[in-house]
């Protein structure tokens, strides 16, 4: 097999020829048909998250079909197309673990990060945290539900969305996505799809950014330094920028919540105490549970969620990792090996 890895952070990727492993007990062993490139991947090749496992192969939002199986896997076969999550596995026995936040668990393992991930053309995953996709669409284009989507649907919820509709009540009826990469192109889709007011934040002057929020079904798009035409329910931030925060608690009405979607950001500036009075709140997401994915890979399709990708091939992961530095990416990078 081969391989796109990580010797070193902030070092190059490098193309190595591997033995494909054997899977062990609850493993499976997938052929890679896409892998997306998230901005996670950015901060492992960066060495801006602890401990990596290296050198690593990032890479955590695999779409590949069963090549083998270990002893003891239920549930899957061989030639079923799967996804695989950026949660690898947990411990099952933290209370974290035991309290239905699996996402918060004490010894996990993380896809791409503390075990090899999917910038490869095969991969090893525990078959428990790995999920059926049906043959509905194309390998690239289903590749970043697997943590834009997920991630960004656990972001979501958080900020008090979730089933049902804007229109019926539940949740912020004006809906704040600060950075409008890949997963805010999801998240967009299924709000407005659920009668919420989408307005996205970019880069001021992003012209294109904002034209694509609005093809999506923002209701506005502008700078993130602009305060949008209306309050907000509730904010988003995707964007790994920790200056975002006090201009979302500004846009933020009494009572408003602003998440901060993302594993790392940039240091939070200071600011004055008046822009979390009246009861504003901030929360930050950590991961996700096989929970949140279950649920939207369910409701993806329903709300015809369509995803926009920009195809690399293997060798190429440096570059789709550069494009994604600099914001030359509309929707999401996806590598196919
Ligand atoms: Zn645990
Ligand atoms: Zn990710």
């Amino acid at each position: 097999m081969r391989a796109m890895v990580l010797e070193r952070p902030r070092t190059p990727l490098v193309m190595r020829e591997r033995s494909a492993p054997e899977p062990a007990s609850g493993e499976i062993l997938i052929e890679v048909a896409a892998c997306g490139v998230c901005r996670t991947d950015l901060h492992v090749v960066d060495g801006e998250l602890p401990n990596p496992k290296l050198p690593i192969v990032p890479g955590h939002e695999i779409v590949g079909r069963v090549a083998a199986m270990g002893a003891g896997v239920a549930g899957l076969a061989i030639g079923e197309r799967v996804g695989v999550p950026w949660l690898g596995s947990t411990c099952g026995l933290c209370p974290y673990c035991r309290s239905g936040r699996e996402n918060l668990c004490d010894r996990p393992l993380f896809t791409g990060y503390t075990r090899d991930g999917g910038y490869a053309t095969r991969a090893l995953a525990d078959a428990r945290y790995c999920f059926p996709l049906p043959e509905r669409r194309d390998d690239a284009e289903v590749a970043p539900f697997l943590c834009a989507g997920l991630i960004g649907w656990r972001s979501y919820r958080m900020a008090g969305a979730g089933e049902g509709t804007g229109a019926e009540g539940t949740g912020p009826q004006a809906l704040g996505l600060y950075g409008f990469g890949a997963a805010a192109h999801i998240l967009a889709q299924i709000a407005a799809w659920q009668g919420r007011r989408v307005y996205a934040f970019t880069r001021s002057g992003d012209d294109a950014a904002q034209a694509f929020a609005k093809s999506l079904g923002a209701v506005w798009a502008g700078g993130s330094d602009e305060m949008p035409p209306e309050p907000l329910d509730a904010a988003i931030i995707f964007a790994p920028v920790g200056a975002l925060l006090p201009m979302a608690l500004k846009a933020v009405k009494k009572g408003g919540r602003v998440v901060c979607g993302g594993i790392h950001m940039s240091d939070i500036p200071s600011f004055p105490y008046r822009l979390i009075w009246e009861e504003r709140q901030v929360v930050s997401v950590a991961n996700l549970t096989r929970a949140d994915a279950r649920e939207f890979l369910t409701l993806a399709p329903q709300a015809g969620v369509k995803s926009e990708v920009t195809r690399y091939p293997l060798e190429a992961a440096n570059e789709a990792l550069a494009d994604l530095r600099e914001g030359r990416l509309q929707g999401a990078a996806v590598l196919i090996p």
